[in-house]
């Protein structure tokens, strides 16, 4: 669970959570970036406060996948109800350490609250041992099982733009798996993780989930007492997590950055595309790792599609407070990300670029315009370089060709969209795309069904979440058990002392089952001139 000691301190909606003394040692204050105001301190955790949680957790983990996915099914759905019962609560958590408008941070509960559901019912099926069949009738002498075994601590690292539900994601298929989890929330945002662990521990649940807070040196301890590491981040710094994982040898996931192209085809329900592509690009003020960062627009629709995104885009209601609904696009999580959405700004229109709306902050906190650029080309930055804010580079295309070729010019690939009346073309364009994911008509659809994997390509990541059985199966070693199912020899045919007779009958029956035509019984064919053998 969540240190006692940890200082939540919600003033912006309201007491959320009664604030305690602040923790003894380093600690390291959230403030809203939208307001400058500080919100809690938590603990700056050293790598041995990391150990003895990992100590903790491999006490009780055995007995956490001994219970099996029916108990753990249990307490899952336990979890999803105090999630429901606490969403407003959770809201006003993740809305005071993020500035995000009410609707954008109540996703964070709403979208934890689905996933649960999802893998809390469907782990036992996911989970139950296979019983592949044999590859070839020599193997029909034994039963054969693939059974799943969780990895004992799986550490999760996460990022700052979703800090309910990015943690949430991960943590959920992991417990279903039956590891244990200790958790390690971004330090721009970490209440809302540890929120998390209050529900786990108000539920009764088993101690198999902590969270420990810190920075990127926490997150190294982390990496180094855990059997997987999910991480989600930048790449840099997955780059360094995949170093350290090599050297301990252990298997790692890593749910990296984006610079996601839409792709408006000219056969296109151009207000749809519009609508699409001005929530793909702004939703979260653009700080979602599949949000749409180019558009590229085939020429004969370009002005139409410019023109209609101007106006939504024009039409965004920009603030912090207020009802679910008062308002579309919030803060950026803090100054860095200002800074880095200024500069692909200023650089872009220094090399030529037009700002059609938005291109600087607001004057509130670290809320910037949501932006729509134009005269834009493959050498800027806001093109080349993942922005993670509210700007939306529009580029002209000649064709579907130029604008596949122009999307696939990317390091990243996350995911992509594709605008277009002809479904099957969308389908066809998908196929061409280099990119984990691809939605026809739409943004972030893939994101919403837990059956698809989520997993970027490139340098977006190694691995993927979800994918129905593969999201809680990526957190289980495979262990493989064979059983004879015949009554057993002395001695199997090649064991020692070596009996040619034996051998022979041995391999020729494996290669009877393996080879083909007149091979299988040891007489070579000839081979034809396309190399193929008779
Ligand atoms: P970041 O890489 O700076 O930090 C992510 C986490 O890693 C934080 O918890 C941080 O404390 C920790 N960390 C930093 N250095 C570490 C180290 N050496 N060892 C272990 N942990 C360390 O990323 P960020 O700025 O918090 O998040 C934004 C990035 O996340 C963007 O690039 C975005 O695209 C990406 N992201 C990806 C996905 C996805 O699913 N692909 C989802 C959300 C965000």
């Amino acid at each position: 669970m969540a240190e006692a000691e940890t200082t939540i301190n919600i003033t912006q909606k309201g007491s959320v959570t009664a604030s305690t003394a602040r923790p003894d040692g380093p600690v390291i204050e959230v403030r809203n970036p939208g307001t400058g105001e500080i919100v809690g301190a938590v603990p700056d955790s050293d790598a041995d406060a990391v150990t003895a949680a990992a100590r903790r957790l491999r006490e009780h983990q055995r007995d956490w996948e001994a219970i099996g996915p029916a108990g753990r099914k249990e307490w899952l759905l336990k979890l999803q109800d105090w999630l429901i019962d606490n969403t407003q609560t959770l809201g006003d958590v993740v809305q005071s350490e993020t500035g995000k408008p009410r609707v954008d941070a109540l996703i964070d509960p709403r979208f934890s609250i689905d996933l649960i559901g999802y893998y809390a019912r469907r782990a036992e099926k996911f989970l139950a041992d296979d019983h592949p069949a044999p590859h070839s009738p020599l193997g029909r002498v034994k039963k054969l099982t693939t059974v799943y075994r969780p990895y004992p601590v799986v550490g999760i690292i996460t990022p700052w733009n979703f800090p309910l539900a990015m943690p949430a994601l991960d943590v959920i298929p992991a417990l279903a798996a039956g590891a244990a989890v200790l958790l390690k929330p971004s330090e721009v945002t970490p209440l809302s993780a540890l929120e998390l662990a209050r529900g786990w521990a108000e539920i009764g649940a088993p101690p198999i989930f902590e969270v420990i807070t810190g920075g990127g040196a926490t997150g190294s301890a982390v990496v180094a007492v855990s059997d997987y590491v999910q991480f989600t981040g930048s790449t840099a710094t997955g780059r360094k997590i995949a170093a350290a994982c090599a050297e301990r040898l252990v298997p790692y996931s890593l749910e990296l950055g984006g610079k996601d192209p839409a792709i408006v085809l000219a056969d296109a329900d151009i207000d749809r595309a519009a609508h699409g592509i001005t929530f793909g690009g702004l939703f979260n003020s653009g700080q979602v790792c599949i949000s749409v960062e180019r558009v590229y627009v085939e020429a004969p629709v370009y002005d139409e599609f410019v023109a209609k995104l101007t106006a939504n885009v024009k039409a965004l209601r920009q603030g912090l407070d207020g009802p679910e609904g008062a308002h579309d696009v919030g803060a950026l999580a803090n100054e860095s990300q200002v800074e880095i959405v200024q500069r692909h700004v200023d650089e872009a229109v220094a090399a030529g670029a037009t700002v059609l709306t938005g291109g600087k902050r607001t004057g509130v906190g670290t809320l910037f315009e949501p932006t729509v650029l134009v005269d834009v080309d493959h050498t800027m930055s806001c093109v080349t370089e993942e922005t993670f804010g509210p700007t939306l580079p529009v580029i002209k295309v000649a064709d579907e060709a130029q604008a596949v070729r122009l999307a696939n010019d990317s390091r990243y690939g996350l995911s992509a969209s594709v605008w277009t009346g002809d479904k099957k073309r969308g389908e066809r364009v998908a196929r061409a795309l280099e990119a984990g994911a691809v939605n026809v008509n739409d943004v972030f659809s893939n994101l919403f069904n837990f059956a698809l994997p989520m997993g970027g390509w490139g340098e977006s990541g190694v691995g993927a979440r979800w994918g129905g059985a593969d999201g809680v199966r990526k957190y289980c070693r495979r262990q493989a058990i064979t059983v004879p199912i015949l009554p057993t020899q002395q001695r199997e045919l090649i064991w020692f002392p070596y009996d040619p007779s034996k051998l022979r009958l041995a391999f020729g029956a494996m290669r009877a089952a393996g080879a083909r035509g007149l091979r299988r019984v040891g007489i070579s064919g000839t081979a034809t001139t396309q190399g193929v053998a008779k």
